[in-house]
């Protein structure tokens, strides 16, 4: 059998003729026809429009995006469409972030049409005994370049191609991934990639993002390109380059399985840079007490008399996006006095353990996986889904726990800040370029 061929180049200026070395070694856009209604799908997850967002890592850079988007152009390639489907909080931010990225020039120049499949239809499709609605621009398109970004993800492990390809599916199916069991989400999101028209993967990593994937995640300049036709050799790849093997990668591993595909990269040609010379780990995850009390970090501040328990993979994103805050927000509450006895859980499978004066449940979830659970003694409910954080807060503080909104803002100015003047880290990689 034909080894599956997987390019790593180097990010550099000019962004188009590394990128376009990148999909020369790997032949990318063989088979690629001047009609073809061609969709990118980059990773664009969400935004915030309140408070700051360092985009480094967390969403595909707009300078690969413009640089793709010139090489297909000057190739002859007119019929191109920018696609995703974001976060929904509280209403889907598509256009936003197009405008923010500064997608619109590339529709002004180049034609380039920019949707936001929340606003668009979605079509069941049976990806194997279940079905998933997909939008229907993704299905229609010809050819589908998918566009993530070089990243790891605290549920899967990594968020390369495959995971990307989960933001073509509505919020329902997106949410019926994160199933009741922990093995749910590698078993189904895979599965999308064979419904789809794709044609090539192209990881931008610009930037590798440990504990992904939301900018709570700390970024590092890594200035690579990683492309193939092939998008399991390409995740793998990707994979390999942050550190982990396909077998540890439980989505992965699912997909090889199920195509017979080999875990080893041997089985895969890499043209380009040396994956050796690239290898470094990044953590996925954060990590834990070994009682499951909540972050190793609260030891060392001496928080006693809480214990949250960590997510697991029911979690959808919507209260993932949430989960961090939701931390932070306990921790202002810290006022050097043991918390009162507090569980929180959160998800569709944590139960309330006995002994704890208040068990808070973290989403509507969570609120129905212990209905009636006689282990809990007094039950703060946070029922929205996703929760909100201000319910939270005043949820909270009915029971004189004081969370600080003020600490959480300072937190986030904290993740932004720690990335500004610093060498590599460019803003203006996340802006309009110059075409
Ligand atoms: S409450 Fe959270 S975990 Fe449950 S469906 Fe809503 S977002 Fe997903």
């Amino acid at each position: 059998m034909e080894k599956a061929v997987v390019s790593v180049v180097r990010f550099r200026a000019p962004y188009e003729m590394a990128l376009k070395e990148a999909l020369d070694l790997c032949d990318g856009l063989k088979g690629f026809r001047e009609s073809d209604q061609i969709l990118i799908k980059p990773n664009l997850v969400g935004w915030d429009f309140e408070l700051p967002v360092p985009p480094f890592g967390l969403v595909v850079t707009s300078a690969v995006v413009y640089a793709l988007v010139k090489i297909l152009a000057e190739g002859g390639y007119n019929k191109i469409k920018i696609g995703e489907a974001p976060l929904m909080i509280p209403r889907t931010m598509g256009r936003h972030m197009f405008k923010i990225l500064g997608y619109e020039k590339l529709q002004k120049k180049y034609g380039v049409e920019l949707v936001d499949f929340n606003e668009d239809r979605f079509e069941p499709v049976d990806v194997g005994g279940f079905k998933l609605a997909v939008a229907k621009k993704a299905l229609e398109a010809d050819k589908i370049i998918n566009l993530p970004v070089l990243k790891t993800h605290n549920q899967t492990k990594v968020s390369l191609g495959f995971k990307n390809l989960k933001g073509c599916l509505d919020r329902k199916s997106k949410m019926f991934c994160h199933g009741k069991t922990e093995a749910d989400l590698a078993q189904t999101f895979p599965r999308v990639a064979d419904k789809l028209p794709l044609a090539l993967t192209i990881i931008d990593g610009v930037f590798v993002l440990e504990r992904g994937p939301s900018y709570t995640g700390k970024a590092y300049r890594k200035d690579l390109l990683i492309a193939s036709k092939d998008p399991y050799a390409c995740d793998a790849v990707g994979a390999e380059i942050m550190g982990y093997h396909v077998k540890d990668v439980p989505h992965l591993k699912f997909y090889a399985d199920l195509h017979g595909r080999s875990y080893d990269l041997a089985d895969i040609e890499v043209l380009g840079e040396d994956v050796e010379k690239h290898r470094q780990f990044v953590a996925y995850d954060f990590e834990w007490t070994p009682e499951n009390t909540g972050p190793e970090g609260f030891k060392k501040r001496g928080i006693t008399g809480l214990a949250i328990r960590k997510y697991d993979n029911t979690l959808c994103t919507g209260c993932s996006v949430s989960f961090t805050p939701m931390i932070i927000l306990l921790m202002s509450a810290f006022t050097g006095e043991p918390f009162p006895g507090v569980e929180v859980l959160s998800g569709k499978i944590q139960t309330a353990s006995p002994g704890f004066e208040k068990t808070v449940l973290f989403g509507k979830c969570a609120c129905q996986a212990n209905k009636g659970n006689p282990n809990i003694k007094k039950a703060i409910e946070v029922k929205g889904c996703p929760p909100k954080l201000d319910d939270f807060i005043k949820a909270l503080r009915d029971e004189d726990i004081e969370c600080k909104m003020e600490e959480y803002v300072k937190y986030r100015h904290y993740l932004y800040d720690r990335y500004k003047g610093k060498e590599g880290f460019d803003f203006g990689l996340y802006q309009e370029q110059d075409v």
